[in-house]
């Protein structure tokens, strides 16, 4: 995998293209953009068939997490295919990453040697050696060895230094490995910089991957939040700064990745930062779990507060709404289908709701990052971002399920499961459905 950088702009980021994959001579994807996060391998809710409707070409870079993938390890292995073979992705980049952007991390101590998944069988702690034997096993066109970077604004100052202690020490077993390693051979490494809030921390992080000396293709911004639907709400005001400061000591000809579902206006705080790559966590979060339709305006000619960056397909008055989700939209499901369908579909939990919304958000997602490359080729990334300002919010979204909380006592003493946290139900719930 090789980035090339074109362009850097005074105060709007950079333009490059990611390409160079062995297997795949003619796939890339022009930055800043973003490679399509995905569940066991697949854009959430989006047959293949139906990404036909988002894009022409197939989906060529997807970002694949340990949570949703692990249990395919045995069956790779004994096909002795790859992960893209396997998932009938052969024309598409896979990165493997340990965490799923759109799944919140679990909360609590984590082991000693190793980070806590929580998969379709339930919770597992994978250390260096299940995990590296995963990725022999996938043979991933690039990948980041494990690491912790399970912090966020709110972490203490010791858990920041043992994220950093942590991913050190993990890295150096998974390079150690990869290195021996003749299958992982055409698998590139993505450097993992961690350290929380912490800009000491931060710069150890970046000094400790370059005394590796390992041949990184690009760098994994991590640790800024704990991943999930609520980074859909994070202002960013302290994460700006510190990927700021990440980005100005990185090696300037090397790709920079920042995951999580992150709202517009902190892409384009991003961008301006110096980051590269971003995931479409951020469009499933709001299909799938939402129920809302992206419908910011990045067309910087069109009058901001006409507009209102989401529309939530679930307010009663769109029943008798004829018009498409976004006025002007070329999507499949904006072409095709009304407001009141899609309200309709969602009164009726039919499945084909969550699908249009899909298509249309990623549609309007790939449409907004063509804006934002145009918007850094001209260094007016500034315009976008005060365009974006003055358009209305929605509030944001609260999960319309009855707050019941079960006390410990009343626990029957078989439920061991339940015994460990007094769970509050509607979150339990929420992130049952975030892991699903
Ligand atoms: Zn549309």
């Amino acid at each position: 995998m090789k980035f090339t950088l074109s362009t850097v702009s005074k105060c709007s980021g950079r333009l490059g293209v990611l390409a160079g994959i062995d297997r795949l001579p003619a796939v890339s994807i022009q930055t800043p953009g973003f490679i399509f996060h995905t569940k066991g391998g697949s854009v959430p809710h989006l047959s293949k068939e139906a990404m036909q409707h988002v894009s022409s070409t197939e989906p060529t870079f997807l970002h694949l997490s340990i949570s949703n993938t692990l249990h395919m390890q045995e069956a790779i292995k004994a096909s002795r295919t790859t992960i893209a073979e396997f998932i009938a992705q052969s024309n598409s980049a896979t990165l493997l990453f340990p965490r799923d952007p759109s799944e919140s991390a679990i909360p609590g101590v984590p082991e000693k040697e190793s980070l806590p998944i929580y998969t379709r069988y339930g919770r597992r702690n994978i250390g260096v050696n299940e995990y590296m034997e995963m990725v022999e096993a996938f043979r991933p066109d690039a990948y980041t060895p494990l690491y912790d970077a399970d912090t966020d604004e709110s972490s203490s100052k010791k858990r920041e230094q043992k994220s950093l202690d942590r991913t050190e020490k993990f890295v150096e077993q998974s390079l150690d490995w990869h290195r021996k390693s003749d299958v992982l051979r055409s698998c590139a490494l993505i450097g993992p910089v961690v350290g929380g809030y912490n800009e000491k921390l931060r710069e150890k992080s970046i000094e400790f991957l370059r005394n590796t000396d390992a041949p990184y293709v690009g760098y994994l911004i991590d640790g800024l939040h704990m991943n999930g639907a609520s980074v859909a709400y994070m202002d960013g005001k302290a994460a700006v700064p510190v990927v700021t400061n990440v980005c100005k000591q990185l090696p300037e000809e090397k790709v920079r990745f920042c995951f999580g579902a992150y709202d517009a206006k902190l892409v384009l705080d991003l961008v301006a930062s110096g980051v590269d790559v971003f995931d479409t966590s951020y469009v499933y979060v709001k299909a799938a779990q939402e129920h809302r339709a992206l419908a910011f305006s990045f067309d910087v000619k069109s009058t901001p507060n006409e507009h209102t960056t989401e529309l939530d397909t679930t307010d009663a008055q769109l029943a008798e709404d004829f018009s498409p989700l976004v006025a002007g939209c070329a999507c499949y499901t904006c072409q095709k289908h009304s407001r009141a369908y899609v309200h309709h579909l969602h009164n009726t939990r039919e499945m084909l709701g969550p699908i249009l919304i899909m298509i249309h958000n990623l549609h309007h997602y790939l449409e907004f990052f063509k804006a934002i490359r145009h918007h850094v080729a001209n260094d007016t990334l500034p315009v976008l971002r005060q365009h974006l300002d003055r358009q209305t919010s929605l509030p944001p979204y609260i999960l319309k399920e009855e707050k019941v909380v079960i006390p410990t006592a009343t626990v029957l003493k078989d439920d061991t499961e339940a015994m460990k946290e007094p769970t509050d139900v509607s979150q339990d719930k929420q992130s049952k459905k975030q892991r699903a």
